[in-house]
């Protein structure tokens, strides 16, 4: 596949720090008044106006777990605001593919992702299973792509409460770069940078998983450093319903 692009400065607290920032982050929620009620940013750190738009071929479908809507950390609308073919639901499940897309859509055609918990050092960014589990040699054409968000735990639980997944190709990644945002577990990547990953592997433009990858230092990352900085005050209800799943995180969550 393509190079890998160039390393990026990010948000990485040294290694004994990562963890409790990486926890401190995803209790950050942003408080309903304060939200944009598109994007749910605080107002002034509100991506509709700021996100640049990408043409892009493959169709980019977030599945959001309730429970991610409001976390500060959170890239999802990232990819809604600035990708021009994607969609974010939030919900915990939908009859099918069709219905959590809002369009007739065949399954046949689309890959669902999967970041593995523990990757194994492969030579390759992605690999394709077939639905019956064998490993595609080249990577198989994708209309569309669906992705989760959330904590391994409440990916977990998307996973299971829509079995229609399993008739999509399953898509994993193993990243050969760490996360630019902290992570508990160093094999975690935010769902941006999933998203980029893989339409970059799936054939797109790479200057599209580029410029995703610079909006969400720039739009998501920077502004979660300086609300860190000020304190947790600003979200006076956050974390508190779902400290449960925190101790889960780290994975594809945000
Ligand atoms: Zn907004």
């Amino acid at each position: 596949m393509t190079d890998m692009p160039p390393r990026r400065r990010g948000f990485r607290p040294p290694g004994r720090q990562r963890r409790a920032v990486a926890l401190a982050l995803t209790r950050i929620k942003v408080p309903r008044e304060e939200a944009c009620a598109r994007c749910f940013r605080p107002q002034d750190d509100c991506l509709c106006a700021r996100a640049a738009r990408i043409e892009n071929r493959i169709f980019v479908l977030v599945l959001q777990h309730p429970q991610e809507q409001r976390k500060l950390i959170n890239s999802a609308y990232l990819a809604q605001c600035a990708l021009a073919r994607s969609r974010v639901r939030v919900g915990l499940s939908w009859p099918n593919l069709s219905a959590a897309l809002g369009s007739p859509a065949r399954p046949a055609e689309w890959g669902a992702l999967f970041l593995k918990r523990d990757p194994q050092p492969s030579g390759k960014a992605i690999d394709a299973y077939t639905r019956r589990g064998g490993r595609h040699g080249e990577l198989p054409p994708i209309a569309g792509i669906v992705v989760l968000d959330g904590t391994w735990k409440q990916a977990k639980t998307l996973w299971w409460r829509n079995p229609w997944l399993l008739k999509l190709r399953r898509l994993t990644l193993n990243p050969h770069a760490p996360s630019l945002r902290p992570q508990a577990r160093a094999a975690g990547l935010s769902t941006i940078e999933a998203i980029g990953l893989t339409l970059r592997e799936l054939g797109e433009d790479p200057a599209l998983a580029e410029s995703l990858v610079d909006q969400y230092v720039r739009l998501v990352l920077e502004p979660a450093q300086r609300y860190l900085r000020e304190g947790a005050h600003r979200a006076p209800d956050g974390g508190a319903e779902d400290s449960g799943a925190h101790e889960d995180d780290g994975g594809q969550a945000g």
